[in-house]
């Protein structure tokens, strides 16, 4: 069983073959994705796709890149889209000092505005951290200390996706009660670093993704990615770890399960790996 945590299924790439995309992830063993959201047109589109195919979930939020565009109103949009039985949780949130395409304010009221609407909702959160390491791990250790009374110590707060960290900040997070998100990133010649979370952190707090159609593993590079490659990340993340594709595979889609409170996957171990450290 495989879950890809992190997909984006309504990118116009997607547009005319979505159907086959699905069906060869279904092929090649992806038993759920999550479809996230990164502006207000793809969360609502994010929902639809999972309201129309089994074990497909969304994230609905808005991504740093476009941070400088969100209003009080869309805020209150994305509280009623989050209505929708699919949505699991809110993201793509965070932010992008690499690309800077919204300037750092506007990136900072954006999260913090979705912080706040995902607690108000009691909703986990996907977070996207690029370029600001310091300033991610603040604003999350902060949201962590806000949340330890009214969250459940029995589920994590959130995942860093596509997580480009070191080992230590990596454990930090785990030890915050946040999941840590490995793509196909990890199987790129010059990502010893990313290599070395994959191997390093307990498979309990491990999940992975392909952030399709971005970030295609080494072997299909310069294609478009989709989810039906999950397969290969996870065979490259089982040989670093010395493990069986099928420990892996098992035990990420369980802590998929267990962040996203994904009931009907198929696990009986769901919602049952215990407390946050
Ligand atoms: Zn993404």
């Amino acid at each position: 069983m495989l879950v890809d945590s992190h997909c984006h299924l309504q990118d116009k790439k997607f547009g005319r073959d979505r159907d086959d995309v699905l069906r060869r992830a279904r092929e090649a063993g992806v038993s759920a994705l999550i479809v996230v959201g990164y502006d207000m047109e793809s969360s609502r589109r994010a929902i639809d796709i999972a309201d129309s195919n089994e074990s497909v979930y969304a994230a609905i939020g808005v991504h740093p890149h476009d941070a400088r565009t969100v209003t009080a109103a869309d805020v209150q949009a994305l509280s009623r889209l989050a209505d929708s039985a699919t949505v699991v949780a809110i993201g793509e949130i965070g932010f992008d000092y690499y690309r800077n395409l919204s300037p750092r304010e506007d990136q900072r009221r954006a999260f913090q505005q979705q912080l706040q609407l995902a607690r108000s909702l009691s909703l986990p959160i996907v977070v996207h951290s690029r370029d600001a390491d310091e300033e991610t791990f603040e604003i999350l250790e902060a949201y962590e200390r806000e949340m330890r009374d009214e969250w459940p110590r029995d589920r994590p707060l959130g995942v860093m996706h596509c997580f480009a960290g070191d080992l230590a900040l990596a454990l930090r997070y785990i030890e915050l009660g946040f999941v840590i998100s490995i793509s196909g990133t990890c199987t790129y010649p010059n990502a010893d670093r990313t290599r070395a979370v994959a191997g390093g952190i307990p498979l309990r707090w491990m999940v992975v993704e392909t952030d399709a159609p971005y970030l295609p593993p080494q072997p299909q590079r310069g294609q478009r990615n989709e989810p039906a490659y999950l397969a290969d990340t996870v065979r490259f993340i089982a040989g670093l770890r010395g493990e069986s594709f099928d420990v892996v595979a098992d035990g990420t889609a369980r802590t998929t399960a267990w962040l996203f409170g994904l009931g009907d996957i198929g696990h009986p171990a769901a919602h049952s790996l215990g407390e946050r450290p």
